[in-house]
């Protein structure tokens, strides 16, 4: 069932100048509802699609991440991941807008120094997929604007900073930045010395795999600093894409370690054999399990919520099932707190 306004004749990013491959397949990322519907061949009231939910934040999901969802099937977890529904409207207690803390973090324009030896960096509000759970979602990116000098204060910032070791790219997501502004990123950071990790989180390899390229991976390799990526699955199926295994195979044999995060989400991973399905897949393609989080209590997420109780139980029954070093940590997000905190 469709709720809310009419949908809005949204018009694609035009390709016109750009010319990766990448590039031209995130441009014609599904943005509208009705033609994921279509593309689905999803029928009668499976869900309360809302057009008012997708304006707020706009569906966007790269066709390589849809034709891995299975057709006619309203409950499939990658669909869940980015289809707008209406329970994003209720306003739910508890549920804020920036529920972990980051606008007191921010030490400078996109710079969030919260833990101890290593910084965040804001990169670019822009992501290749919007997730309905983002605890970014909210987050406003043209006030924390890095890039807006050049990245000149964050970069003097971690310059200025001998405890700094590693430094995260975040975003939005890090991989949508251009090969050039990225390679004079990670450059400058490699230039700094007491700078001995660069790590990038990421949903780009899962969701548009076209993005790992030899243009990327050559720059990647030539960084003088060690690159870890942390990559961001959620589901097993994500995996069965063969373009994602040789993007993931590509970077660990130019020596980028892999590591991924998971959010716990009902409707989605919440059950044991999708976490151990989730933990199989990853280390296939040699990646490790790091963490999974619980939600980060942001407005328009509450029907994702798994309570505290049940991720336990979860965990332990995982660990019941799969090798030890497949049972990621289970962690929540507390602001204010020198690291994540472990349940
Ligand atoms: C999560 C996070 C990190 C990284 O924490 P790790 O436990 O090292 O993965 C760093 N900075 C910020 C602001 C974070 O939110
Ligand atoms: S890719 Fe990351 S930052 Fe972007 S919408 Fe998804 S969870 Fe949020």
């Amino acid at each position: 069932m469709i709720t809310g306004i009419a949908a809005k004749n949204q018009t694609k990013n035009s390709s016109s100048f750009t010319s990766s491959v990448w590039q031209r397949a995130l441009a014609s990322a599904v943005r509208d509802p009705f033609e994921l519907i279509r593309l689905l061949e999803l029928e009668g009231q499976g869900a309360e699609v809302s057009l008012e939910a997708a304006r707020q934040f706009r569906l966007l999901a790269p066709h390589s991440y849809v034709r891995r969802m299975k057709k006619g099937d309203w409950n499939d977890p990658l669909l869940r991941q980015v289809l707008p529904l209406s329970a994003e409207i209720q306003l739910t207690q508890g549920f804020v807008s920036d529920p972990v803390g980051d606008h007191e973090a921010m030490v400078t324009d996109g710079v969030l120094h919260k833990y101890q030896g290593r910084v965040l960096l804001v990169t670019t509000g822009a992501c290749a997929i919007h997730c309905r759970y983002c605890f970014r979602r909210h987050f406003p990116y043209s006030e924390a604007n890095p890039a807006r000098d050049h990245w000149k204060e964050a970069l003097d910032y971690i310059a200025s900073n001998p405890e700094i070791t590693e430094v995260l790219l975040s975003g939005g997501d890090p991989l949508t930045l251009s090969d050039e502004r990225l390679s004079n990123l990670c450059e400058r950071l490699a230039a700094i010395e007491h700078v001995q990790r660069i790590r990038l989180h990421t949903r780009l390899p899962i969701v548009l795999p076209e993005r790992i390229d030899e243009r990327l991976l050559t720059g990647l390799s030539q960084l003088k600093k060690q690159v870890i990526m942390v990559i961001h699955a959620n589901h097993a199926h994500e995996f069965q894409d063969a373009e994602v295994q040789a993007g993931l195979k590509a970077l660990r044999e130019i020596g980028v370690l892999l590591l991924n995060q998971t959010v716990l989400l009902r409707g989605v991973n919440d059950n044991v054999p999708a976490l151990a399905a989730l933990s199989e897949a990853l280390v296939a393609a040699n990646v490790m399990p790091y963490y999974l989080h619980i939600l980060d209590r942001v407005q328009g997420a509450a029907h994702f919520e798994v309570p505290e109780a049940e991720a336990k139980a979860l965990v332990a029954a995982l660990r019941l099932q799969v090798p030890g070093y497949m049972v990621p940590q289970l962690v929540r997000e507390v602001a204010g707190e020198g690291a994540k905190t472990p349940l």
